[in-house]
This record gives C-alpha cells, structure tokens and sequence, in this order.
C-alpha cells in the first residue's frame, strides 16, 4: 500500500474527465457550506463511473460543477476538471471557461449532457418534444432544419419511443413519467455527448419503468460508446450499471474502486455500512442495519475524519484529528481509500 496524493492527479488519454481537488463552497446567510472539500476522481472513455452516497454528500454539486451549473450562492474555489473530448487531443479545464462563455456553451448540451431525476426541470412545457430535441440538434449539430428532424425522430426511435413521429408532436404534460424521462435522455443523447451525467434519474420511476429505463441506458451507451456518471444512492442501480463506483462522504471521494470490489471487497467502513444497509432476500431475520447518527450540520465544520462521528472503527486521537490522505490499497485494480486503518 502508498500514500497517494491523488489518484486522478494526472489526467490519463483515456479518460474522458478527471476532476482533480475540486472546492466548491456556498454562502448563505446562515453560514458557509463547504459542499465540496477536494473532490477527485477520473472516468474513463466509455465506461460508467457509480457516485454513490447519502444525501447532502456532494454527488449532484460534483455533476452541476462539470456543467459549470452551481449558481447563486455557490462559489467554486479551487481545483481543476480536465475534459478530454478525443483521446488524442489535449484535455481542456472546463473551470477555466467562464460559465456562459462560447467554450462553455459550445460544451454543455454537447460534449456534456446531463439528465435529472425530475425530466419537467429540463423540458419547456410550451414546446413539443420534437421541437426541443431538434433545437439542441441545431444549436450544436447542423443548420439543416430537415435534417435536424429527421435526427429527432431517429433518436425517439432509439430510445424505445412507440410512435416517435406522434411522440415528437406531443408536449411533456401529456407523456407519462416513463415517456418524459425518455424523452430527456433523447435530447441528452442527441448530439452523442462524449460525458453523460445523469443525476438520479430513475428515482421518482416505479421498478419496472425503471429496469426498462436503465437497460435503454446501458444499450445506447454500449453502442454509442458514451461514458457515463451515474448519481445515485441506490446500491442495487450501481451493480447493474456501472463499471466502477466513486463513494462520496461530506464533500469528499472516500473511496474508489471496480464494482466487484466495492460489493466483494470494501475497504472503508462508511462503504461497508451502506452495503449493511441494503435489504436483501433471504434475509429476514432481525432488523435492517443502518447507519448510525447522522450526516454533520453542513454549517459546522468536522476535524479530522468526516466520518470519524459515526465510524464504529474510529481511532481516538488519531481519526478525530487528522484528515486522512488517500491510499492506494491496489494499483492495479485502481482500488483507492481515505481511511487510517490503511495507512
Ligand atoms: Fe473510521 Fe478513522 Fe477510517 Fe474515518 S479514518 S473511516 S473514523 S477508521
């Protein structure tokens, strides 16, 4: 095992981004709150990076900070968030564009899409489906109106649409929850963005509409060839998705890792309690394990380990003290830990 002072330091060619100590803070009224304390980890090209963790741990202010999206009292303070849109080209630091600059705008829609729990937040009610899909396409893609709608309807198409020629002439209030959310991954899709991130997005779906949404996902990315950041809190979504998982503890990567040994294999006790605290069949007996306490006022600031309040491992003196660096537990896996009883 080393001490590694950041495994995502160095963007490599084949990653499509690498967020590298990112500080993102909001001041309020009330106080400052540091929602992001040095975020980093890498996606590379074509796979499907889990961000898991509790709410209020900083994984949808990770995806908003990539789309340059954190207004109002939120304030980014340091770090970088390399973009690499061709393997053989040089990354660009998205946090060195302004937010409504050309470069920006030039990349959020297209290169970077993003997709929310809650489709009615990203489509115009007062437009139909087809007119909005079409306008993304034609504000990034080409200036030929006809070709821009055929591209429409080919999209709603892929995306398991019945009828997409009428669904393209509907408006959103008359789609079901189901429909609107397929329609919002068609317009993220529609300019084949190089980075997905799709925020919770099949959390307000009952089971079965959600199986079909995220089996619709993992087709198109595996045929487009879309790498995807995939927000979630649900552990069961993360082992049918995504490749390799990124667990987010008050603003920080905790711990990083293959999927298989973030199930097989967890190394931070903050992992090991949210695997506990998932249900599982066949086993009925006693109470659910959850995690005990509960996340930190966000206002106050905790010294030492974030979760050194609720760690059944804790070491006193140490843990209540000093942060912990992040350790490599196996290069070669990619296997990395913020914890003391690592290092
Ligand atoms: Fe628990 Fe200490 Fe590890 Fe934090 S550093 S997770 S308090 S053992």
């Amino acid at each position: 095992m080393t001490v590694h002072p950041s495994a995502a330091s160095i963007a490599s060619t084949d990653d499509v981004i690498c967020v590298e100590d990112l500080k993102v803070s909001f001041y309020t009224d009330l106080g400052i709150v540091r929602a992001l304390n040095g975020v980093s980890f890498n996606i590379p090209r074509g796979k499907v990076l889990g961000v898991v963790g509790e709410s209020g741990c900083g994984k949808s202010i990770t995806g908003l900070s990539i789309m340059q999206l954190v207004h109002g009292a939120g304030r980014t303070e340091g770090g970088r968030i390399l973009f690499r849109e061709f393997a053989d080209r040089d990354p660009v630091d998205i946090l060195t564009f302004g937010k409504n600059s050309s470069e920006m705008r030039a990349i959020r829609g297209n290169n970077i899409s993003m997709i929310f729990q809650e489709p009615m937040s990203s489509l115009n009610p007062c437009y139909s489906v087809g007119n909005q899909i079409e306008e993304a396409i034609l504000l990034h893609q080409t200036d030929d109106k006809l070709e821009a709608a055929r591209r429409a309807i080919e999209i709603l198409t892929k995306v398991g649409m019945p009828n997409p020629d009428r669904i393209a002439k509907s408006y959103p209030h008359e789609l079901s929850g189901g429909m609107r959310q397929r329609a919002m991954i068609a317009m993220a899709l529609s300019c084949n963005p190089t980075l997905l991130i799709a925020d919770e997005p099949t959390t307000a779906l009952d089971v079965t509409t959600e199986a079909n949404i995220l089996d619709l996902m993992r087709g198109l990315q595996s045929e487009i060839g879309t790498s995807i950041m995939f927000i979630t809190h649900n552990m069961g979504v993360v082992a049918q998705m995504c490749d390799e998982v990124a667990v987010m503890y008050l603003g920080r990567v905790v711990e990083r890792a293959t999927v298989d040994d973030i199930f097989y294999d967890p190394k931070h006790p903050y992992t090991i309690a949210l695997l506990q605290s998932i249900p599982r069949l066949g086993r009925s007996k006693g109470r659910l394990a959850s995690i005990e306490g509960t996340v930190p006022d966000p206002y106050s600031r905790v010294e030492g380990c974030a979760f050194h309040l609720r760690c059944p491992a804790k070491i006193d003196g140490v843990c209540d003290v000093t942060v912990p660096e992040e350790i490599v537990v196996d290069a070669a896996k990619g296997h990395t830990v913020r914890c003391h009883l690592y290092s």
